[in-house]
């Protein structure tokens, strides 16, 4: 492995390759995950364009050598550690937008490219890219998870987005999945085979992405309900109605606890209901149709919310009166993981999972998970994208000790094992990475997963790709 980067060195230059001990562990582990490995790469190595990759690709391949994709590392399913050490490559100079055509509503991104700032960059063109994992990731990691965001209820997950991908291959081959037009049938789907892979079929050297327009309109409103059962029966009811939605997310009464005592000054404007709560965004092309939809939807709830309660009193519907109580009241919902990590006591880890159901069993599921993590008499709560039937559980626990490790393992476990029995999935957009190989197996079958590992021995037959994620 220290030869290959050694000879990666020769040929990208000195600069290019990184050995230093606490970049090696950055880049190996993560506190935002517990799928972690002990691994860690021999070096970190930093390519400028697809040709650096495909010199990286050919020396690995040559010498049997693992080699670890890395945008920002915030997967949070071990999806970039390195069990098997090896090589990870870093794209962090890897961050250019390649062309930008507003008239054909796409742009041709490199893998390192934040989002967030890929969309400040167009926003004068009025375009914006969708998709809105965390504020770090990458377009490189975002494909290779397949993930999706808050906006996915409107918009889709990221598979949707993607137009054409550059792909370099385990030997250094270079391969470009399918050329610009928005509509294609040239061909096997190539393009959807690298979206979701986690870099085990092929590294990402560029990407063409689909824009949306930016809504004209837009509102954002909060709902307490007095049981976790009634938002998400809510939730359901919503999504059923046909109101065009942008995004409709859940967060249970810890989660609105935790926004009173720990929020960001922005989010602590205001006082929080305590209990659980659906955030609501509104977007249309213009402002009477954002306020037919938030009359509608207020009327629904307060319908919905007397019949499964039996209540006469509507809840609390409140929605932004301005742009600012819009950006503050939203504000609440992006920052939850980064206000719940950063309350975790000293010593403590995070399990944060990811399921997701069909719609009509969503309510029962997020029930079921709420009752089953508060036997545990840990920290847990709730929170997540409702709108698509998918939600997260987050559980705080000491992970030296062992019982508490056992039972939150468990606990995940007999969740994952609900959402198979609803006919749902064990990642709703966080993927597998080393933490949910075994869930796979359970989801798909032997079978499915073995078409999987035929694929993977056809492009990259020595097993250097990433090894040890998705399956083994
Ligand atoms: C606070 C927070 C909030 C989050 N919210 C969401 C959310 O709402 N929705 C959601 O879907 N996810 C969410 N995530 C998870 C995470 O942001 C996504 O999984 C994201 O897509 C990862 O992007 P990244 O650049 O960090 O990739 P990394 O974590 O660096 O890598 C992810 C995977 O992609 C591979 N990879 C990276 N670059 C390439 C490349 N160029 N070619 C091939 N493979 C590559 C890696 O090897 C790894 O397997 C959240 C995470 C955090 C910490």
């Amino acid at each position: 492995m220290l030869h290959a980067a050694e000879e990666i060195a020769r040929v990208l230059g000195q600069d290019a390759v990184c050995y230093d001990t606490d970049v090696l562990e950055h880049h190996g582990h993560s506190d935002w995950s517990t799928s972690n490995s002990p691994g860690r790469a021999v070096a970190v190595v930093y390519p400028k364009s697809t040709e650096d990759v495909s010199a990286i690709a050919r020396i690995c391949n040559n010498r049997n050598v693992p080699m670890v994709p890395f945008g920002a590392g915030s997967s949070v399913e071990g999806n970039f550690s390195q069990p098997h050490s090896g090589i990870c490559v870093d794209f962090s100079f890897m961050d250019k937008i390649v062309a930008f055509h507003p008239d054909d509503m796409d742009v041709v991104v490199q893998p390192g490219v934040n989002w967030v700032d890929l969309n400040n960059h167009i926003a004068s063109s009025g375009l914006f890219a969708p998709m809105d994992p965390s504020p770090t990731a990458t377009v490189g990691g975002m494909v290779s998870t397949n993930c999706s965001g808050t906006n996915a209820f409107r918009y889709g997950t990221m598979k949707d987005w993607v137009l054409n991908l550059t792909v370099v291959l385990a030997d250094g081959t270079v391969i470009k999945t399918r050329r610009r037009p928005r509509k294609t049938s040239a061909g096997y789907n190539l393009t959807s085979l690298f979206v979701g892979a986690e870099g085990t079929l092929g590294i990402v050297t560029e990407a063409t992405l689909k824009l949306a327009p930016i809504p004209q309109a837009t509102s954002v409103a909060v709902v307490p309900f007095p049981t976790i059962h009634a938002a998400a029966s809510a939730a359901t009811a919503l999504i059923r109605s046909g109101i065009q939605l942008a995004a409709l997310e859940i967060m249970d009464d810890q989660q609105m606890a935790i926004l009173n005592a720990h929020g960001s000054p922005t989010v602590r404007k205001r006082h929080w209901a305590e209990q659980p709560t659906l955030f609501l965004k509104f977007s249309g092309t213009t402002a009477a149709a954002v306020q037919s939809d938030i009359a509608r939807t207020a009327a629904l709830i307060a319908e919905n919310n007397n019949t499964t309660q039996g209540q006469t009193a509507p809840p609390p519907f409140h929605f932004a009166r301005s742009k600012q109580e819009e950006h503050d009241l939203w504000a609440a919902r992006k920052e939850c993981l980064f206000t719940m990590t950063s309350m975790r006591p000293a010593g403590h880890a995070m399990w944060s999972t990811d399921v997701a159901v069909p719609i009509s069993r969503l309510a029962e599921l997020i029930d079921w998970s709420q009752t089953e993590c508060r036997k545990l008499g840990l920290f847990a709560s709730v929170v997540g994208h409702v709108g698509d039937g998918n939600f997260h559980v987050a559980m705080m626990y000491d992970p030296r000790d062992k019982a508490q490790v056992a039972a939150v393992a468990g606990c995940v476990q007999r969740m994952m094992d609900k959402a198979l029995e609803m006919e749902g999935t064990v990642s709703g957009e966080h993927a597998i990475g080393i933490g949910k190989k075994a869930c796979l197996r359970d989801e798909l079958g032997e079978a499915t997963v073995g078409v999987m590992r035929g694929l993977k021995r056809a492009v990259d037959p020595k097993w250097v790709m990433n090894p040890g994620k998705v399956f083994d």
